[in-house]
């Protein structure tokens, strides 16, 4: 079944912004931060360090003194700085709500991505064909993919609000939007098992054998270089300045990169099967992807993905399930006989009782589905 409006997304699109505009932007970007720092200054010198979440309406009041204290403020797009003001509210709450989340900081201008983000004008859609118009700073083109072009031209598309951001070379839009929910999947029938391992055999190993490997030794290769050249050169000169928008654009293509592998690998893993069975210590493993710049592949957000697909495509299936993770690259799957004496660097062994051979991760991965099968072992998850 279907229902309209029910699920929001969000998508990014890349700005063609004209020089005036960019001077703008940047104005909004650190209005938006400096208003940020003041609300938590003022938050600071009136509650100190203690425990209590400022109202609304407080928040409210710190905008308008610094609105009057800093006159610039009022020079940029209002409803961007009454956004920063909703967002500092948020942090109070989740801080306080969980210890997962840490209390609001102050944003540096080297650490904090820029961003404003503007609410939406309830007279006009935002979007028209390829050009967005924005809350003061006008219209501005943008590039996207055909399929996003559509969707944000779709009169069934609701927009919540807009973020644009800056990554150091290209300023972006990533719109908040309620749309209809894709098309469900038909389900298979098909399970499957999982083995995750920081090893070089593959990252995932399927019980069916498959290997998941993720590279991006080119682009590690190039940040390297370009740091080494980066080293080399003065501070602020001409020829740094190129070298860090070189760096930024290689930093930018291996994030790109890591996230398209993601998504693609997640829909079709959510396409062929109805259930995917991991060991529940999936989290304590940490794959490095790429020599000395060490970059961590994320894997929760991969599961995290799974889930959310599984739950979008596939609400029928099992989806994502989890088993104990004791033993299963010992146990044969023929024979489930337990080699107690198996080595860990040893990627192929002989089955001491039965004479079978067997690649270590894709045997671990067929046990971890019999796990699931036979319901031995077998975690329940609430969500
Ligand atoms: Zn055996």
């Amino acid at each position: 079944m279907r229902f309209m409006g029910e699920y929001i997304r969000g998508v990014v699109v890349k700005l063609h912004v004209t020089p005036e505009q960019e001077v703008m932007f940047k104005q909004n970007y650190g209005c938006t931060r400096k208003t940020h720092n003041e609300l938590l200054n003022k938050y600071k010198a009136k509650y100190g360090d203690c425990n209590k979440i400022p109202t609304k309406n407080e928040l409210n009041q710190f905008l308008n003194e610094s609105k009057k204290e800093l006159p610039y403020l009022k020079e940029t797009e209002s409803t961007s700085l009454q956004q920063a003001r909703d967002d500092l509210h948020k942090a109070f709450k989740n801080s306080f709500k969980s210890k997962r989340h840490n209390p609001p900081k102050f944003h540096s201008k080297k650490k904090t991505r820029p961003s404003f983000r503007q609410t939406i004008r309830k007279d006009k859609r935002p979007v028209e064909k390829n050009t967005l118009t924005l809350r003061k700073h006008g219209e501005v083109t943008f590039s996207t993919s055909v399929e996003y072009l559509d969707l944000l031209n779709s009169p069934d598309t609701k927009f919540n609000n807009i973020t644009v951001y800056y990554d150091g070379l290209n300023h972006y839009a990533s719109f908040n939007i309620k749309t209809q929910p894709p098309e469900q999947l038909p389900l298979t029938e098909e399970h499957i098992g999982c083995d995750i391992n920081s090893n070089k055999n593959g990252w995932l190993v399927t019980s069916e054998g498959q290997k998941e490997f993720f590279d991006v030794d080119h682009d590690n290769q190039m940040i390297k270089h370009i740091n080494r050249l980066i080293s080399k050169c003065r501070n602020m000169s001409r020829r740094w300045k190129k070298l860090q928008k070189r760096l930024q654009k290689w930093y930018n293509k291996r994030t790109n990169q890591l996230n398209d592998y993601i998504e693609k690998l997640t829909y079709n893993l959510v396409k062929k099967y109805d259930t995917i069975v991991f060991e529940e210590n999936y989290s304590t493993i940490k794959i490095l992807i790429g020599g000395e710049e060490n970059m961590i592949f994320p894997l929760s957000r991969f599961i995290k993905r799974l889930k959310d697909k599984f739950q979008l495509y596939k609400p029928g299936a099992d989806g994502v399930q989890f088993v104990k993770p004791h033993n299963t690259s010992r146990t044969c799957h023929h024979c489930g006989h337990i080699n107690k004496e198996l080595k860990v660097k040893k990627r192929n062994w002989k089955c001491p009782k039965c004479g079978k051979i067997l690649d270590r991760d894709t045997n671990a991965a067929i046990n971890i589905l019999n796990r699931w099968f036979n319901g031995d072992g077998l975690i329940k998850y609430l969500n």
